[in-house]
This record gives C-alpha cells, sequence and structure tokens, in this order.
C-alpha cells in the first residue's frame, strides 16, 4: 500500500525505445484518504491535450446554442436521470477518493439534480431579453433590449472538496446559457467528475460539449489560456494567480475562494439549536467546507453554557468510515497538506493558552484523520482564528457584548458567509445586515447554499463574482444591446452630419428644455 501524499506526476514507463517523457503521458495517483492507498493513475492533460480538448467543444458549441433552452433542457434532464439511476454507483466512488461519510458524498448528488431542475425551470427566465424604456422622450422611438449570449467555452477548475458540487455545479447554468465547458477537476479528486462526464457522453450520447482535462497547475494554467470565461474555486493563493493569469488574454474570470466564517451567539439565543447547528455547520463534510462555522463568538452570560452543550454534542460524533446504513458523521480528511495545517493551528492555539475541550489530534494509524475538535478560550492572536482552517475544528471565544462580536466577525480578510443565532429573528436581521460577508443565515448554518435564487460568493478575498440567482447564470453570457426601430426610418437624422447652426441651435434648445428644470430655465432664460 503507497502512503498517501499529494499527487505528484510520474512518468510512466516507455516501451518502444524513446524517452519515457517523448512517449508516454504523465500521470498521478489518486489516493483513498482513509487509509492512503491508490485507486487508480490517471494521464495528465498536457497544454496541447488542453488545446485540443477546447477546440472540440468549440465546434459542437454553436450547434448546442442553436437548440435552444428547450433542446438543452433535454440533454439537462436527461443528465439528471442517469445520475438518479446510478447515484449509489456515484456515492461509493465520491467516498473512495474524498474520505467523506456517506450522508456527506450523498450529498453532491442531490445537490445536482436538484440544480438541474433549478437552472432548465429558472435559466430562460434569468436570460430572456430585457426590455429597457429609455429615460429620455426622444429616444422612445425605438425598442431597446439587453439580449444575454453564450461567451461560447466556459473553463472551469474545481476544488477537492465537493469535487462534483463545484465542478458540474457550476458546469449546469454555463450549460444551460448555451456555452461549452471544459473542467479541470482538482488532482486529488477527479474520478467521480470523470465518471459523469462519461455517463454524459456514452450512456447519455449528449452533444459533445462538456469535456474534462485532468492535471495540475500547469494543465489549469493552459485551461485559462484557451476558453472565453473562467470560473474558478479554490484557495485565495492560487485565485490570484489565475487571475494575473486571465489578465494575458484578458479572460474574464469569477472567483469563489477561502473563507473564515463567524457564527454569533447572542444572550437570548435558543442555545440548544445554537449549538446544534454550530456541531453541524463546523463539521460537515469534516469541516472541509469553505462556507464551513470556522470561529464562533458567544456573548459572556451564556458562553459556560453554550460550550457545555456544544462540548456534549461534538462528543456523540462518530468518526469513521461507513457505507449505507448511515453509521458516521465524520469522515477522513481529503488532503493530506490540510491535515498539516489544521494540526499546526491547533498547536498553536494550545501553545497560546486556549483550551482543547476534545479531539485535538490526528487519529493514530493509515489515513489521513483528525479528529472533531472544540477548542474554548481562543483569541484573535491565534492563527485559528485568523487564518482559513478547512478542517474539523471549532474555536470559540468570549464576547461582552454584541458590538464586540460584531467588530470581531469583520476582522478578517475574508468575507465569505456567516451566521446569527439570536433571541428573535428581528435582532438577528439587524446584526446580519452589519456583518461584511456575502450572505448571513438568522438562526440557522449553510441553508442559503441550497437556496438556489439566492446569490452566493464572497467579499473581500473570499472572491469575485457570484454563483446562484440570476447572476449565477448571467456570468456566462455576454450582454449584448439591441436598438430597434418602431418606425418607418428618415434617410437622415437631426445630429447626423452635416453640422449647421440651424440643427445645432435645435438641438441645444431641445436638450434644455427637456434636461432643466423650472419653464424659465426651460425656455433657456
Ligand atoms: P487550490 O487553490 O489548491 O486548487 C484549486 C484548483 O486549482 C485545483 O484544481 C488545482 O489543481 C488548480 N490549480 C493549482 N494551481 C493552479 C494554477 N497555477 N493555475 C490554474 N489552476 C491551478 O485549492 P484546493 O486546496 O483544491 O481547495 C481548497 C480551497 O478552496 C480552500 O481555500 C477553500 O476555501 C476554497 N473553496 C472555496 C469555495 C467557494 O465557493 N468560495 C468552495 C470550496 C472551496
Amino acid at each position: 500500500m503507497e502512503s498517501a501524499t499529494q499527487p505528484e506526476a510520474t512518468t510512466a514507463t516507455a516501451t518502444d525505445g524513446l524517452s519515457a517523457a517523448d512517449s508516454e503521458p504523465q500521470t498521478f495517483a489518486v489516493h483513498r484518504p482513509v487509509d492512503g492507498s491508490v485507486i487508480e493513475t490517471v494521464a495528465i492533460a498536457a497544454p496541447a491535450d488542453v488545446a485540443e480538448a477546447v477546440a472540440g467543444v468549440r465546434a459542437a458549441q454553436p450547434a448546442w446554442d442553436a437548440i435552444g433552452f428547450a433542446g438543452r433542457r433535454r440533454w439537462l434532464e436527461s443528465l439528471r436521470d442517469w445520475i438518479l439511476a446510478n447515484q449509489d454507483r456515484i456515492d461509493e466512488l465520491m467516498q473512495q477518493e474524498t474520505g467523506k461519510v456517506r450522508a456527506d458524498a450523498g450529498l453532491e448528488a442531490f445537490y445536482c439534480i436538484d440544480a438541474i431542475n433549478f437552472w432548465c425551470d429558472q435559466g430562460p427566465k434569468f436570460l430572456a431579453d430585457e426590455v429597457i424604456t429609455p429615460h429620455s422622450a426622444l429616444l422612445r422611438s425605438k425598442r431597446h433590449k439587453v439580449i444575454f449570449r453564450p461567451y461560447g467555452v466556459v473553463g472551469i477548475i474545481s476544488p477537492w472538496n465537493f469535487p462534483v458540487i463545484l465542478s458540474l455545479g457550476d458546469a449546469l447554468p454555463a450549460l444551460m446559457a448555451g456555452n461549452a465547458v471544459v473542467i479541470k477537476p482538482s488532482e486529488l479528486t477527479p474520478l467521480t467528475l470523470m465518471e459523469i462526464v462519461r455517463g454524459w457522453r456514452e450512456d447519455v450520447g449528449a452533444p459533445d460539449v462538456l469535456a474534462l482535462v485532468n492535471g495540475m497547475g500547469e494543465t489549469g494554467g493552459a485551461l485559462v489560456d484557451e476558453v472565453d470565461y473562467l470560473q474558478f474555486t479554490g484557495s485565495e493563493r492560487t485565485g490570484k494567480v489565475v487571475m494575473k493569469r486571465a489578465a494575458d488574454t484578458l479572460t474574464p474570470v469569477s472567483l469563489e475562494l477561502g473563507g473564515k466564517d463567524p457564527l454569533i451567539v447572542t444572550r437570548d439565543a435558543d442555545l440548544e439549536r445554537a449549538a446544534n447547528a454550530t456541531a453541524f455547520g463546523g463539521l460537515l463534510n469534516t469541516g472541509q467546507i469553505c462556507i464551513s462555522i470556522e470561529r464562533v463568538y458567544v456573548e459572556e452570560p451564556v458562553y459556560d453554557e453554550f460550550i457545555a452543550k456544544l462540548k456534549g454534542k461534538v462528543e456523540e460524533l462518530r468518526q469513521g468510515t461507513d457505507d449505507v446504513p448511515y453509521t458516521a458523521e465524520v469522515g477522513a480528511m481529503t488532503s493530506p497538506a490540510q491535515v498539516e495545517i489544521v494540526s499546526d493551528q491547533v498547536e498553536d492555539a494550545r501553545a497560546a493558552g486556549a483550551r482543547i475541550l476534545t479531539g485535538g489530534k490526528r487519529k493514530e494509524g493509515p489515513g489521513d484523520w483528525y479528529e472533531p475538535t472544540l477548542i474554548a478560550d481562543a483569541d484573535h492572536s491565534m492563527k485559528v482564528m485568523r487564518e482559513e482552517t478547512f478542517g474539523p475544528v471549532i474555536p470559540v471565544m468570549k464576547v461582552r457584548d454584541i458590538e464586540e462580536a460584531v467588530a470581531l466577525a469583520n476582522d478578517s480578510p475574508y468575507g465569505l458567509g456567516s451566521s446569527v443565532f439570536a433571541g428573535d429573528a428581528e435582532e438577528g436581521e439587524r446584526i446580519a445586515r452589519r456583518i461584511e460577508a456575502g450572505h448571513c443565515n438568522v438562526n440557522d448554518v449553510l441553508v442559503n447554499y441550497n437556496v438556489l435564487g439566492l446569490p452566493m460568493g464572497g467579499w473581500k478575498n473570499s472572491g469575485i463574482g457570484v454563483r446562484h440567482g440570476a447572476q449565477g447564470i448571467r456570468r456566462f453570457c455576454h450582454t449584448e444591446a439591441l436598438t430597434i426601430p418602431r418606425t418607418p426610418q428618415a434617410k437622415s437624422e437631426p445630429i447626423w452630419f452635416p453640422y449647421t447652426p440651424r440643427k445645432r441651435g435645435f438641438i441645444r434648445r431641445l436638450y434644455t428644455f427637456i434636461n432643466a428644470r423650472g419653464l424659465r430655465k426651460r425656455l433657456g432664460r
């Protein structure tokens, strides 16, 4: 059994006398995080392969655009039915490459089937022609519209924590808008998506408008160079590299990056619900969600009681690998490198005087495991309150009052999401309106992600652009402004050449009359 490490490129053995580098593609191994064993070795797409993949879907895109929403809907609904028919197999493969527990693995198919229905129903409405009534009466002799036209080929670069939601999930609106799509999944977790793309092509028999290229940074960079729009989900560091590269071709990007989401508990909150929600929001998917609860601020009068409740909830969780029936809540971590980051942050907090109430260490044995961890008495001098953790760790800090909680919640370079638990919804909303983040769930966690009509994106270093909602599909389109005459046209217009004192004088008087306020001023007196 090989040990689990970040995939390293290796060159397959040459058999024809040429050097290996000349004859065989480079490959990388995909591991099972639960024990580090290798599942499969995957070929890396060189830049020329990426160009070929993009050219292939580009050739099919005009016909895809031409079949219209109804035609595209039929293919996407066939994909939905294929996912439903193959869900167990998809969930199993997902578990193998991510180390998720079965319930978490199943979320990916749930999201996709729901999202296909959402984009099929709402996409045509979001992209319907927008009729514009001109602000000036002078321009009302024409019809004015905004129309939305697909970019062509959309590239998607995705991370390992939700390998299908964060790749296919973005491909769905791009496809519905009439684009072709090429995805570069994370090198840690490409297998489930490879199977879905195979299903689209071979089992569903859908048009050649969805392709996948495998590899690391070089492959991702080549994709940025080739496509007409690039959707990136991943770390802030790589997001900046991608944006700089996209500047060379002026390719528009949207970036969904890291987070450090705060959760505030007021003295009047329902502490039982708040503790359940914090455990779920902090530890779902082993804490590896961009919108995981990563820091908790609790008002002093209820701090001890909240901590005691939360400790009980976290201690009850079962960590392991399971199947149907569902027997575990917390799985392995998907990335070995992330285990190091989590471990470093917990040790930094421990050294700075925080109390580790449960967990706080790796699990013995092979694989990438870190115990569900609750940290009390954290503060902003600690990495675990300032840097993205992306693991099964919940740090909690005591605050004097709401003012301090809001100030600390906003004291972050990130602004992805947030939650507030308050005594009543109105107080919760008042606090939510002061948080600097792309979303705030009042008396709830993570729920906004399932409301596909709501825009989902980050402020500050958490990203640029949004997925979901009208903007979530319009971002994959050029806008084109149309002006169309209502009536037969004269041979010339008063503002066209030639300029004469008579015409210019008339136009000046007309503009003054329309735009000045008060009769005397309108008449130029
Ligand atoms: P990452 O930045 O390391 O990698 C993301 C993707 O970028 C991978 O496919 C990777 O191969 C590719 N890549 C790496 N170097 C590249 C380069 N030079 N050019 C082009 N592509 C390149 O991120 P990760 O470790 O896979 O994912 C974890 C991060 O993703 C966390 O920071 C998390 O918060 C973030 N994330 C954000 C969201 C969101 O919606 N905002 C969702 C999930 C994860």
